[in-house]
């Protein structure tokens, strides 16, 4: 008999084995003409069931444990006081560390009560970049949003392993400019969202807590994907690769006064988010204004079964064999598109693989809107739906009314957490492939509707002639 080979390198393979399944429908090239035409080029406005593989989003899209659909069962729908709420609380407090929770429906829930409470009108509030929903609330509370993001987060070859960091002198000078009083918070993302779900590191992380104790002023982390980002520190930081992730994330937290988190992310549920704080005035004054817009103080917009299930989801989490497949896969898809001399976001991010659009299609200028046209592109081709992370998505300049123009013009695939197979990503990457090679013919897009608010979830486009 020969002697068989094993390769040095063994390849590694998900936590879980598939107990349901959901039936995706194909369809077909005239079909996805019809449905991209009738959804405006846009996306958002795509029906779910006519698309193949949906990387739109990985918000309120992960699959739930069996354990979880388990809890599901034992939801306490009491109105006021439900021992699921009990529960989260203790999950947030052993996994995150904070003392006081305040349930919300979604993430921004949470943003506009931490928003209202802490942010009067000509406030500046910095942080390592925008997020839409984040900045609007800091907007509609009468705040300005200050990005204090390093500039390499702006710069989508560059390799720097924590491209999320604060940049600290910008910070300093935030501060001194505006004087410490205009400042009621600092926004710390960990991970960054519009910088293509890049890192904080932990130092960046104890460096920032520093320098605004010296002034006075609290750290809220916007926690969506804090997991994702203990995960990088365990894997990229000197020093850190001995600890658990949830040793980390507890760290990490421990350096923040408290948090914003949509449970649609890391928790692994559909529904729900949370204000956490160590403070209790603000807990005080955010438990008595989430009664005015989600719901009583114990269930925020949630039913008990929803808190359940992301008191569960929580814990599954911060296992490192859940978080090391999860982002493993992402960086599966990112290597392989990658591979090919496609131009993506570098490193690859923990929940998305980014597509560099301006570099894609280098003949379109910025208002032809070409992230916009190659996520619509990958639809047509393979019915593969990705979402625009460019100039659509930052909105106008509330001053001016122009557009903003961003220097990252993204398509960012978004990779939902237990829910597609390594065949699933070799099919978007053929996809993304097919329409590179054709990138040279494909023509720019108009906006012929524009909505008031975060225009990039109801825009409406037409290809230019
Ligand atoms: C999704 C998200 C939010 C908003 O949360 P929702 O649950 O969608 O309301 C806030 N911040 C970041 C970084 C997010 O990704």
């Amino acid at each position: 008999m020969s002697e068989l080979s094993v390769p040095s390198r063994r390849s590694w393979a998900e936590p879980w084995k598939v107990k349901v399944v959901e039936p995706v429908r194909l369809t077909t090239p005239e079909q996805r003409e019809a449905a991209i035409r009738e959804a405006g080029w846009n996306t958002f406005l795509l029906r779910s069931d006519d698309v193949y593989i949906d990387l739109l989003t990985d918000s309120g899209t992960s699959a739930m444990s069996d354990n979880q659909w388990a809890g599901m069962m034992l939801g306490d729908e009491a109105y006021a006081g439900s021992r699921n709420f009990y529960h989260l609380v203790e999950a947030v407090q052993e996994h995150y560390g904070y003392r006081y929770l305040v349930p919300t429906h979604q993430g921004r829930g949470a943003e506009h009560i931490l928003s209202q409470t802490l942010i009067k009108p000509g406030d500046v509030v910095p942080g390592n970049m925008y997020f839409t929903t984040t900045r609007l609330h800091q907007e509609l509370a009468g705040g300005r949003f200050v990005d204090v993001i390093i500039p390499e987060a702006h710069d989508p070859a560059s390799e720097h392993p924590f491209k999320g960091n604060v940049d600290l002198d910008a910070l300093e000078s935030v501060i001194r400019e505006n004087g410490k009083d205009r400042i009621p918070y600092v926004c710390l993302h960990a991970t960054v969202n519009m910088a293509g779900g890049q890192p904080v590191s932990l130092e960046n992380a104890r460096a920032v807590r520093e320098l605004t104790a010296r002034y006075g002023i609290p750290v809220y982390m916007d926690a969506t994907r804090a997991v994702e980002n203990a995960y990088f520190i365990q894997q990229r930081e000197p020093g850190q690769s001995a600890k658990s992730v949830k040793e980390i994330l507890r760290e990490f937290c421990s350096l923040t006064d408290g948090c914003t988190m949509s449970g649609k992310k890391d928790p692994l549920v559909n529904i729900g988010g949370w204000l956490a704080t160590n403070d209790p005035a603000l807990y005080e004054e955010a438990s008595n204004l989430v009664v005015v817009y989600e719901g009583l103080h114990t269930y925020g917009g949630m039913a008990g079964r929803d808190m359940e299930a992301m008191a569960r989801g929580i814990a599954e989490s911060v296992q490192d064999d859940h978080i090391r497949a999860r982002i493993g896969q992402v960086e599966y898809l990112g290597n392989k598109i990658a591979g090919w001399g496609i131009p993506i976001v570098k490193p690859i991010g923990g929940h998305a693989v980014y597509l560099d659009a301006r570099a894609i299609y280098d003949h379109l200028p910025q208002d032809r809107f070409p992230a916009q046209m190659l996520a619509a592109q990958l639809y047509l081709d393979a019915g593969v739906r990705a979402m625009e992370r460019g100039i659509v998505s930052a909105g106008r300049d509330p001053a001016t009314g122009d557009h903003r123009y961003p220097r990252l013009e993204l398509v960012r695939l978004t990779i939902p957490r237990r829910v597609y197979t390594q065949a699933h990503m070799d099919v978007v990457a053929e996809s993304v492939a097919a329409v590179y090679s054709v990138r040279k013919s494909t023509p720019g897009l108009r906006m012929v509707y524009e909505p008031k608010y975060l225009r990039f979830f109801q825009a409406r486009f037409e290809p230019e002639a």
